[in-house]
């Protein structure tokens, strides 16, 4: 005989969560669920010569959530402004922290930004804020342009501010590049001191002819126009060698670390065993 079971109770501790919704992003935002995990890059000796800001969420529920899985609730509910001025405070407050601590490091930290949040009115001015307040020297910091959108081309507003950031110092990288909205159209009017190769072109690389034929273009391109190129998604010591070996300048990805929130002073003595590299 079939039993038949009563409906749940509203309050049943055992059902699913629902998805994160806005209010709860916006609390996490108040209550401190926010993380900036970190990166390394490193040069062909695997040596540390960067550190890229990856942001996560904390969800109560949820666990750790990436940027693909809560950016786009951020968007919809009119968040990603306050969301990016987190991000700009606490990356300018961690960078000022290592200048201290280790004052003849030359610290470069990354921090992804749409073009939209730098062309939204009082951008330079909320970052030169968030410079002075911490007390960062802003040559340590790296702005990685994300696309999301079409850009005019040139948007002369754009320009206007990233001319003047880097007049400060701070330096400019073109992320993803070759997908989406990252495109070649950029450089002619863009000035990009790094170009980070998506890791689409890594991931086959290099058995693949037609990915090796992209990749060693770019590079040819990026050395005419004296842009240093970075490697994403670097996980085989086949790509790292092969990049290396075409004089790609620095590299990231799993086959080095994952973004983690260690402490980097600890991180970089320790990652120093962990590195790939072979003795010379
Ligand atoms: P991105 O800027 O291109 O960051 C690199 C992404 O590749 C990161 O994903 C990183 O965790 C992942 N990654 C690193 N090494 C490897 C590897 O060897 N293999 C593979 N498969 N993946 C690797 P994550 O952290 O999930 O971030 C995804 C994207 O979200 C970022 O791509 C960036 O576009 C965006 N993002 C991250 N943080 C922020 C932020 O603070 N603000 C904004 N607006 N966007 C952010
Ligand atoms: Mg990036
Ligand atoms: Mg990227």
């Amino acid at each position: 005989m079939a039993t038949s079971h009563p409906p749940a109770a509203p309050d049943d501790h055992t059902r699913e969560p629902g998805p994160p919704d806005a209010a709860q992003l916006h609390d996490a935002l108040h209550q401190g669920q926010l993380r900036l995990y970190y990166q390394s890059i490193v040069d062909a000796d695997c040596r540390l010569v960067a550190r890229e800001a990856l942001l996560r969420w904390q969800h109560p529920q949820h666990g750790l959530l990436t940027p693909e899985q809560f950016l786009p609730l951020a968007e919809a509910a009119g968040l990603l402004a306050s969301i990016g001025d987190w991000v700009l405070d606490n990356v300018c407050h961690t960078l000022a922290q290592w200048q201290r601590q280790q004052p003849a490091t030359d610290w470069l930290v990354g921090v992804n930004i749409s073009a939209a949040q730098l062309t939204a009115p009082g951008f330079c001015d909320s970052l030169l804020g968030c410079l002075q307040r911490s007390g960062a020297d802003p040559t340590g910091l790296c702005l990685e342009l994300i696309e999301s959108t079409p850009l005019e081309q040139p948007d002369n507003n754009l320009l206007q501010q990233l001319n003047q950031l880097r007049a400060l110092g701070l330096s400019l990288a073109l992320d993803d590049f070759g997908t989406g909205y990252s495109a070649l159209s950029h450089l002619q009017w863009l000035p990009v001191d790094y170009l980070k190769i998506d890791s689409s072109f890594v991931r086959n690389l290099p058995y693949t002819h037609r990915d090796r034929a992209i990749v060693e273009g770019l590079l040819e391109l990026a050395r005419r126009l004296e842009i240093q190129v970075v490697a994403e998604g670097v996980e085989t010591l086949e790509q790292f060698d092969y990049l290396s070996s075409i004089g790609c300048f620095a590299f990231q990805g799993y086959l080095f670390d994952r973004p983690a929130e260690s402490n980097p002073l600890m991180y970089s003595q320790a990652r120093l065993t962990a590195a790939p590299c072979r003795p010379n």
